[in-house]
Parts: structure tokens; sequence; C-alpha cells
């Protein structure tokens, strides 16, 4: 299989902005993008491949025409497409939300759970999301906090910074402030128990929906410690400057800064995700040659050897 470059799947919501039109060159008939799923098999938003002889299929439909194989070996087990990725640009808050793990997902939602970790590309000066809670509530306390409308006083609010690295395991209560726009790695899986909304109007004018009990079921309500800088230190490797920035049993993700030619390769474990934040630059893998933006998304399949990535630019790179 060819090395795929994706096209996003991209949504509007009552608190997307502009950037994703204005900066990234994305299009949408409506007046914001919130979203752009770069890299998904999710049936709610895929990725569509732009080159070679998938061109016009979804990412989805080039995985089944050729093999779960090109998943890798990491993947072998799992039922479907193991994580999707998105760009989110939030210019206004986004609800308080929980999602369930794996087991419970399963059960109740016929789906997958989703733990998910948010890179911070920029914030507004002051921006602030939620993580947890700030102290010790029982759960009868938390559903009751959440009906009288006073959950906000028990939310956990901090500040973020460009650079920082948010790991959300399911259970944990979150939500993106306004002003902060991230790159997000998640389990592949739309399930949402929102919490509370700031009691404002969704499209239609009405509030949107609350799962005050699924939320109640499966929020985790110990106190996290809020320590968001990468868990790698840089490194200099192969031509570029590389950090491990979080991971789990899912995914594994890295920031990488190329400036002149990066080498790597994708073994038979897993396939990789290169998504690129800033700069141009070109990937070459064997007789394959590709053009490197802002915003370009890229699948190298499992087993595909390897690639070299020539240009100054600031990529976020993912493995499962
Ligand atoms: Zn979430």
């Amino acid at each position: 299989m060819e090395v795929l470059l994706l096209k996003p799947t991209v949504k509007d919501t009552i608190w997307g902005g502009t950037r994703l039109i204005s900066e990234f060159g994305f299009e949408t008939k409506e007046d914001n993008i919130a979203e752009a799923w770069m890299l998904s098999c999710h049936k709610d938003g895929p990725a569509y491949v732009q080159n070679g002889v998938y061109a016009g299929k979804t990412l989805n439909e080039a995985i089944e025409a050729e093999g779960k194989g090109v998943l890798g070996a990491n993947n072998a087990d799992r039922p479907d497409f193991p994580i999707l990725i998105k760009l989110i640009d939030a210019k206004e808050k986004l609800s308080v939300q929980v999602h369930p793990g794996d087991e419970y997902a399963r059960r109740v939602e016929n789906e997958n759970g989703k733990t998910e970790a948010w890179y911070i590309l920029d914030a507004a000066p002051g921006a602030q999301l939620v993580y947890g809670v700030k102290r010790k509530i029982s759960r009868k306390a938390f559903s009751e906090s959440i009906r009288r409308k006073e959950v906000e006083t028990v939310l956990n609010f901090v500040n973020v910074k460009p650079g920082d690295v948010v790991f959300i395991p399911s259970g944990m209560l979150h939500a993106i402030g306004a002003g902060i726009f991230l790159a997000e790695v998640q389990q592949s899986s739309n399930t949402t128990y929102r919490v509370y909304d700031y009691d404002r109007p969704g499209k239609d004018g009405k509030p949107r929906e609350l799962h005050i009990e699924k939320a109640t079921d499966v929020v985790d309500l110990t106190v996290p410690s809020a320590d968001f800088t990468p868990q790698g230190e840089p490194m200099i490797t192969n031509g570029a400057e590389k950090t491990y920035l979080t991971g789990c049993r899912y995914f594994k993700m890295y920031s990488l800064n190329v400036n002149g030619a990066y080498e790597d390769s994708a073994s038979y474990e897993s396939f990789v995700s290169l998504l690129v934040l800033s700069g141009e630059g070109e990937l070459r893998c064997g007789e394959q040659k590709l053009p490197l933006a802002k915003g370009s998304s890229v699948f190298i399949p499992a087993g595909k050897g390897a690639y070299t990535v020539d240009g100054t630019l600031e990529i976020l790179e993912t493995r499962t």
C-alpha cells in the first residue's frame, strides 16, 4: 500500500472558531470549523484519501481493500481502527464532559471507550481548561451538584500554554476552555457524556442534553495531579528534534521538529501518522514523493520501512 495523504471531515459547532479555515485552508460551507478529523475511520467523520489508487475513498475503505496488516501487529486483536486524531479550535468553551472506559462503553453503547490526550498548540493569555475535580466529593454529591447547577464549584480549572500535554484517561472530567487550539489523539470513539454546558443554548436555541446518570456512573472523582509537561526530554535523532509527549496502550505521541532531512521507518508493529502543524517540506518513501504543508495528514502503513521527511516542519507523530 502507498503512503496516503488524507483530507479531513470538518465539523462546525456553537463553540468553533475560524483558524482551521484561515490558517489551515480547510473548506466548509459553515461559518466556523470547530474540529477537523485528520486521521479517522469513524463513521461520524471519516478521513478521505487524496492520492493514488484510493483517491476519493475513505481511509477505512482503503484499509479494508488492503487488509488489516497495514495497521500493524499491535492492532491485530483490535476490532476496528484504533485511534482518531483531530485538530480542535475552541473560540468558545466546550461543555464539561466525561467518557466511559472500554468495558462500560462496549456494554452500554456498543462503542469503544475513550482515553484521549491533548497537545496544546496555542492558548490565549489566561486560557483555562477543566481537568478533573478540585476536591474530594462522593458520587452522590457530584450527581446532586449537576442537578443543582453547582458543579462548577467542584471543577478543577487550570491554566495551559502552548506545548502543554494533557492526558485524559477515560473517567476524567474535562473541558477545553475558550481560546485554546489543540491537537487531540484519542481512541476511535464518539461517546461523550455531557455534565455541564454553562446553561447556554444549542444550535436549535434549546440547552444541549446532559447525561447525568451515565456521567455519574463512569466519572473518576479522585483529585488528579495536573502535570502537563511532556513525558520525555527533547532528543536530537536522525536529523530532527524529537520529544515523547505522552502515551498509553492505545497510542504514543511525539513532537517532531524537522530542519533538513529526517529519516525514520514504519515497522510491522504499527502504522505511523504524521500531522504537519507548521512549515513545508516533502515526504519520500521508496519511489513515492508527497508534498507536506501545514495541515497535511499522512498515513504510513505498517511494514512500509524507511521514509524521509525533508524540509522545515513541526509535526505531531503518532504510533500505536
Ligand atoms: Zn473529550
